[in-house]
């Protein structure tokens, strides 16, 4: 039972959100900031003794500059990492991006995050290579990447970014990366559509129970993230003990409608009270400039009424296609594709749409954004009308 408990839910306290503004990724000044945010937190944080490992767990999608608004910013992590270190803990930072990457390392340079890792002596972890897990709830098994358990705590540490699938990526679906890369391909086969994938984004997370998960809002991705789109100022960082209602607050935040949030819906189908009350610290609301982000195109397909899927679902699609001139023909989609439905091609890769299940994992992996999504014509109506 205690698996299924909700992290920073008891029933006689509210969830704890405490939010910040905040434009600048200057460490200096996102230290003090988070010395901020995370005051409020002090009950959570006394679990945490001097020595113990504690994992900060940041968003490595793909391999891109902090510029890009892909991952995590390096600057973040090191602000957020002077606080454990200052708190005695012993961090080391760790994510398991896609498997087609096979070179995580060139990875972790790109994004910035070797940088800290070698003036903090702070050691970069693969998850893949940890070995896995198996970690049961509802009935359900999932491999979770060995180095979560090893672990005494882990602290979450979403990007705050559109998802062509999810529609936003946050701190439940940031948890995802506790599977390892090649486990990711047959999970994303097996749970095809937005609300079945967060479903397990859900599973996934109260699995993994991070202490705290603390939200890189400075620079976003609007558009077709996760990692197609592009970088908007939403000036804020934020703290939560529970990443559900933190989500949902979020959500809010970006203008985002519950009702077409996957997660949302994916939570009230688990019967998982998904607008819990919450405590809100640090900056109010009234003087935050609130941004209503551009969402990818493929979120159209969350305003099709039902029953025309249901009548004449043939017709509303999105599928990723190929910008010719961009694509360098290096195949990490191919590698990518949990439906095989790319095949290798003499100048670029084709597709096989009869299989595409539209969960765009080659959009992400793709080094050069050299596919983009086409609406079909019914969808791209309705958007217009
Ligand atoms: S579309 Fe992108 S990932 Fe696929 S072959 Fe072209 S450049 Fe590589
Ligand atoms: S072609 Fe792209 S969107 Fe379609 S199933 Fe493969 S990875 Fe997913």
């Amino acid at each position: 039972m205690e698996e299924n408990r909700i992290p920073g839910a008891n029933k006689l306290q509210p969830v704890m959100i405490a939010f910040k503004k905040c434009k600048s990724y200057d460490v200096v000044e996102l230290r003090k900031k988070v010395d901020a945010l995370l005051e409020p937190f002090q009950n959570s944080l006394k679990r945490i003794r001097r020595g113990d490992r504690v994992l900060l767990k940041p968003n490595l999608l793909s391999g891109h500059p902090p510029e890009h608004a892909v991952t995590t910013h390096p600057s973040f992590i090191e602000a957020v990492l002077q606080f454990f270190i200052n708190l005695g803990a012993k961090p080391i930072i760790g994510d398991s991006p896609s498997p087609v990457f096979k070179n995580p390392k060139s990875l972790f340079e790109v994004t910035g995050w070797a940088d800290i890792g070698r003036r903090y002596r702070i050691p970069l972890i693969y998850f893949d290579k940890t070995g896995w897990v198996k970690k049961s709830i509802r009935g359900k098994d999932y491999p979770i990447a060995r180095i979560i358990d090893a672990v005494d705590f882990v602290i979450n540490l979403p990007k705050v970014k559109t998802h062509n699938l999810t529609i936003l990526t946050l701190g439940v679906k940031n948890m995802y990366g506790a599977i390892p890369g090649f486990k990711k391909v047959t999970l994303h086969r097996d749970y095809p559509n937005s609300v079945s994938f967060s479903e397990m984004n859900l599973d996934i997370y109260l699995l993994t129970k991070p202490l705290l998960t603390i939200y890189d809002g400075i620079i976003g991705m609007e558009g077709e993230g996760p990692a197609a789109g592009n970088p908007i100022s939403l000036g804020f960082i934020a703290a939560t003990d529970c990443a559900i209602t933190g989500d949902m607050f979020i959500t809010e935040l970006l203008g985002v409608k519950k009702e077409k949030f996957p997660l949302y819906l994916a939570g009230k189908r688990m019967g998982i009270k998904m607008e819990r009350t919450y405590k809100l610290f640090g900056d109010t609301l009234e003087t935050y400039e609130r941004k209503n982000i551009r969402l990818p195109r493929a979120n159209q397909l969350n305003y099709i009424p039902p029953i025309l899927t249901r009548t004449i679902g043939s017709q509303i699609w999105a599928r990723p296609r190929i910008i010719t001139k961009v694509c360098t023909n290096c195949e990490n989609c191919i590698e990518s594709c949990p439906a095989g439905a790319i095949k290798r091609g003499v100048i670029r890769p084709y597709f096989s749409y009869g299989k595409c299940i539209s969960c765009f994992c080659c959009i992400e992996t793709c080094p050069h954004r050299a596919i983009e999504i086409m609406l079909s014509p019914l969808v791209t109506l309705s958007q217009i009308l």
